[in-house]
């Protein structure tokens, strides 16, 4: 797999054991952390410069990170929590494992400057059930860390303190949702909670909670060192910085690349080394399994960044950028996401729960040749009825394919329903 280093967080990717805390050191490493620390820096100046970087939560929901930050409330007499969300389950997904394999300081570093600025003194990191290697890396890390003063008790001799935790999931792709992950780490069941109230104010434990993702904290020791500007003329305006996109799926050269916000979609697909040899480009999902697909003659016109893509009809998501050749039959794309929504819903809430499985049904009969003329209608009716009627968003990610696939390749799904087999 390829990995295309960057300015920001994989800057040191190319470097021999590019983990250790010593080659994160002689590459400017822990300088903004001990910057802020040695200037009694305020909150709300970092709180400026994150804002100013326009840089935008890279979990999925391109959230404006400074502004979050800004809703920590301030003078609370009593625990705040930090939390990093490094769950990613979404098919597609697999960027954040890497930060944490390559460059693990980056993110404790990122931790510890937020901790700093919201008057946090305790941190969980919260990693995918299935990638013990990665969760192996990330306690060595801490522990290093801990060792060079960089976390634990008076942090660079200090009075700072910060005890920064690596919690294993156990693999459920509902515990990435921020709710679920705060019940899980709490030991119970990994549902979502009813929002609000939100995080900010009653989150782990029931106590005022931030929550970012692993890439999100990771840009933060660059911005800190060099400055909000400098990140934000990195990419354009309103999408700061440079992101990670993983591209997989029919591409010569599938990995992580690093590349400056608004990088257009056709530089990307050379990086990953175009089309597999000898077929044509179908079609993209452009920001993981939940995000709308789109035709490849609408994603060529694309640049990476999140209105960009907002504009073309879809949501860059976490960069997760699925490649489909003109192999691709639709219908049983579709039945394969579908089939991964019912399996992962929570069961909490009835029309994910049943809507789901209704979903995975009626395109598993359209697949193996017996669908019904009216079953497109019947698809469109209950995907309608899925999304913005439940309690988190797994409801409406699983209906925005559907919608996306209806819209884009109908004709796809009237060929199965009429012949009963494919049509590519
Ligand atoms: Fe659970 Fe689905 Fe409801 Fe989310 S939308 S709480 S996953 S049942």
């Amino acid at each position: 797999m390829v990995i295309k280093g960057g300015e920001v967080i994989f800057n040191t990717v190319h470097l021999p054991e590019s983990w250790k805390l010593s080659t994160y050191v002689a590459n400017g490493g822990y300088a903004a952390l001990r910057k802020i620390l040695s200037e009694k820096t305020s909150a709300e100046t970092i709180i400026a410069e994150v804002k100013k970087s326009a840089l935008r939560g890279r979990g999925g929901a391109g959230f404006p990170t400074g502004l979050k930050w800004s809703f920590m409330p301030r003078h609370f007499d009593g625990d705040k929590y930090l939390v990093c969300n490094s769950d990613e389950g979404e098919p597609g997904t697999f960027k954040d494992r890497d930060i944490m394999q390559l460059n693990p300081h980056a993110l404790i570093e990122g931790m510890a400057i937020a901790a700093y600025t919201l008057g946090t003194r305790r941190g969980y990191n919260y990693i995918h059930g299935e990638i013990w290697e990665t969760y192996e890396r990330m306690e060595a890390a801490v522990e290093e860390a801990k060792a060079a003063g960089f976390l634990g008790d008076n942090i660079c001799g200090t009075d700072f303190s910060f005890h920064l935790f690596n919690h294993h999931g156990y693999g459920a792709y509902i515990c990435g949702e921020e709710t679920a992950l705060l019940e899980s780490i709490e030991g119970k069941k990994g549902q979502p909670r009813f929002k609000p109230p939100f995080p900010a104010s009653f989150g782990l434990y029931g106590k005022p909670t931030t929550i970012n993702n692993t890439e999100t904290f990771a840009s933060i020791p660059y911005i800190i060192r060099e400055g909000g500007q400098k990140f934000l003329e990195l990419g354009k305006p309103n999408n700061g910085g440079t992101k990670l996109f993983s591209v997989s799926g029919h591409v010569n050269r599938p990995g992580n690349f690093e590349v400056p916000m608004g990088t257009p979609f056709a530089e990307l697909l050379e990086m990953a080394g175009g089309i597999r040899d000898g077929h044509t480009f179908k079609a993209c999902i452009p920001g993981g399994s939940s995000t709308p697909v789109l035709p490849a003659e609408i994603m060529m016109q694309c640049t990476m960044d999140y209105d960009s893509i907002a504009k073309a009809g879809s949501a860059l998501g976490a960069g997760s950028v699925i490649i489909m050749d003109e192999t691709v039959c639709m219908v049983k794309a579709l039945e394969r996401l579908s089939y991964f929504y019912f399996e992962e819903s929570c069961g909490q809430c009835t029309p994910c729960r049943e809507g789901t499985g209704w979903l995975y049904r009626v395109i598993h009969r359209i697949e193996h040749g017996q669908g019904r003329p009216e079953d497109l209608d019947l698809l469109s009716d209950v995907a309608h009825n899925i999304g913005g009627r439940t309690i988190c968003g797994l409801g409406d990610a699983a209906a925005m394919p559907v919608q996306a696939m209806l819209k884009h390749y109908r004709h796809e799904f009237e060929h199965h329903i009429e012949h009963g087999k494919c049509m590519v």
